[in-house]
């Protein structure tokens, strides 16, 4: 099957309340690791670039190594997603090499730091909306802004999605999925103590547009043991916490299709190398340590793909052509 649009798994997603994990990816072992979740759970799957990915793989790369993850699993529809465009030149380029997806960040300027107004956030988002339909590719907004910076993205400040301006950006911009702020941030740091998230935004969106998935990033759960064997491992990494899974489980229930993770693949490589080269001094071929990193990955995936409720559901999607996906957003 070859990748397929984000809206077409949300859609399934909604259908049957459960949730589909976006992981972010960089490189082989973490495409690998986290395809083999897929493929033993039967899970759709989002695999997602941010444009220190893109950077960083200096694009074709990413653009291949998807590629391989669609030859290696024929029966998992992947989308491969654009994290945080900022611009619409960004979702072009995304668009051109191959992606079935991308987000428009119109909550900041340009620069990713500086929110935006309401009426900036809807032009951007429309214009790319316009542009990635043609082309069969779905479209994630984001309104309100979330706390934490990642990969140089965020204001830094936290401002909660107002339900009603939600429901009227949906309306004027028809993107196919919305980035709420409900109190979650990005990164390893997101909060002191156990969170209070406002979940109930999500009830309000959703009484108004059923039919719109919601998404939630910074997402990430930064399990302690993660946090225990960087430690153990001659690391430094603060005591922190990140979103409880029941926390997640409850979005979910209340209508949040798309989460986000990032930090917690990158916590599960960490701890994985750490230990590998802290037991095994005399290592030095990268694929002990680096495959060591890709385990840790596919145990951490699978364990969300188990506790979202996308495990068992890779058949409800069927393969389209171009044609038949241009008219889902019809
Ligand atoms: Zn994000």
């Amino acid at each position: 099957m070859p990748l397929v649009p984000m809206k077409k798994v949300l859609d399934e997603a909604i259908k049957g309340n459960y949730g589909v994990g976006a992981y972010n990816v960089n490189n082989m072992e973490q495409i690998q690791g986290i395809m083999r979740a897929a493929s033993e759970t039967r899970s759709p799957v989002i695999i997602q670039a941010s444009r220190g990915a893109l950077k960083y793989t200096n694009m074709a790369y990413i653009k291949y190594l998807a590629a391989a993850a669609v030859e290696d699993n024929p029966d998992i529809p992947i989308v491969l997603h654009l994290d945080h465009g900022n611009s619409l030149e960004t979702c072009k380029e995304a668009i051109e090499l191959g992606f079935t997806s991308v987000m428009i960040d119109g909550s900041l300027k340009e620069d990713s730091k500086t929110p935006t107004t309401f009426e900036e956030n809807v032009r951007v988002t429309k214009e790319v909306v316009d542009y990635a339909h043609e082309f069969g590719v779905s479209v994630e907004g984001e309104l309100g802004t979330l706390g934490g910076i990642e990969d140089g993205v965020g204001s830094g400040k936290v401002m909660l999605t107002d339900p009603d301006e939600a429901v009227k950006f949906i309306k004027r911009t028809g993107v196919d999925a919305l980035a709420l702020a409900i109190g979650t941030s990005h990164g390893a740091y997101k909060f002191k103590a156990k969170p209070t998230l406002a979940m109930d935004i999500i009830n309000k969106v959703v009484e108004k547009i059923p039919g719109v998935p919601l998404v939630m990033h910074g997402s990430s759960s930064v399990p302690q043991e993660l946090i225990e064997i960087i430690n153990k491992y001659g690391g430094r990494l603060e005591k922190t916490m990140g979103v409880p899974m029941e926390s997640i489980k409850e979005a979910i229930k209340r209508g949040i299709r798309k989460i986000n993770v990032d930090t917690d693949g990158r916590l599960a490589m960490t701890g994985a190398i750490r230990k590998y080269l802290g037991e095994n001094p005399g290592a030095f071929d990268p694929r002990t340590y680096f495959g060591a990193a890709r385990e840790a990955v596919y145990q951490t995936v699978k364990g969300k793909m188990i506790d979202f409720g996308t495990a068992g559901h890779a058949g409800d999607y069927k393969p389209m052509t171009l044609e038949e996906m241009k008219r889902i957003y019809k």
